[in-house]
């Protein structure tokens, strides 16, 4: 039987699950829908959705896309809100956010020991979307896909590319390196 909630109404507390689709945490670490829909909670990887009744904008598979970066459980997914997908002109926001998970083996070519070398919390990640979703499994392996705006792991500060890859804090100098798109940086 689906659970059916209207904007405001509390789908979970922060405790037991990330928000994911037409989800927000509020400040007392309740998840509450931002959409008139059902209710759907992910078990498995501990996100509850809201699944809209009308309005469902969905991506379709290549399509590239702009989010957060929220979470990083265990270091080996991670997972962001999708907030805008890519076109010829820009950025396109989306009415209704997403979830996306990147896993390990989909960060970068080659081996990685842990998500955190590459991407941070607070990150903006270009991706592309490689399946069929909501939630939708990304990519970020392709050279032009990587952080776009890098959040300093110290102090939360934005970074500025100093060169391949490398990216220092405009606030505390800290230095560090992330999985840099090739193609984009925000702020150079
Ligand atoms: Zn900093």
């Amino acid at each position: 039987m689906s659970e059916f909630v209207m904007p405001g109404d509390v789908v979970g507390v922060a405790e037991e699950f990330l928000p994911g689709n037409n989800v927000d945490s509020d400040s007392d670490g309740k998840l509450r829908s931002t959409v008139m829909g059902t209710v759907v909670r992910d078990a498995k990887a501990h996100i509850v959705h809201v699944k809209p009744i009308k309005d469902a904008q969905l991506l379709s598979v290549n399509t590239v896309v702009y989010g957060r970066v929220v979470a990083i459980p265990n270091d080996r997914v991670v997972i962001v809100r999708i907030t805008s997908v890519g076109s010829d002109g820009g950025l396109v926001e989306l009415k209704n956010k997403f979830t996306g998970l990147i896993p390990l083996s989909q960060l970068t070519n080659g081996r990685v020991d842990g998500a955190s070398r590459l991407v941070g919390i607070g990150d903006i990640v270009k991706a592309r979307v490689i399946s069929r979703g909501p939630p939708y499994i990304l990519t970020m392996r392709d050279p032009q896909l990587g952080v776009v705006y890098g959040a300093c792991p110290r102090c939360g500060g934005p970074m500025r590319l100093i060169n391949y890859e490398q990216l220092r804090c405009t606030v505390c100098n800290y230095v560090t390196s992330k999985k840099v798109s090739m193609s984009e940086y925000w702020i150079r």
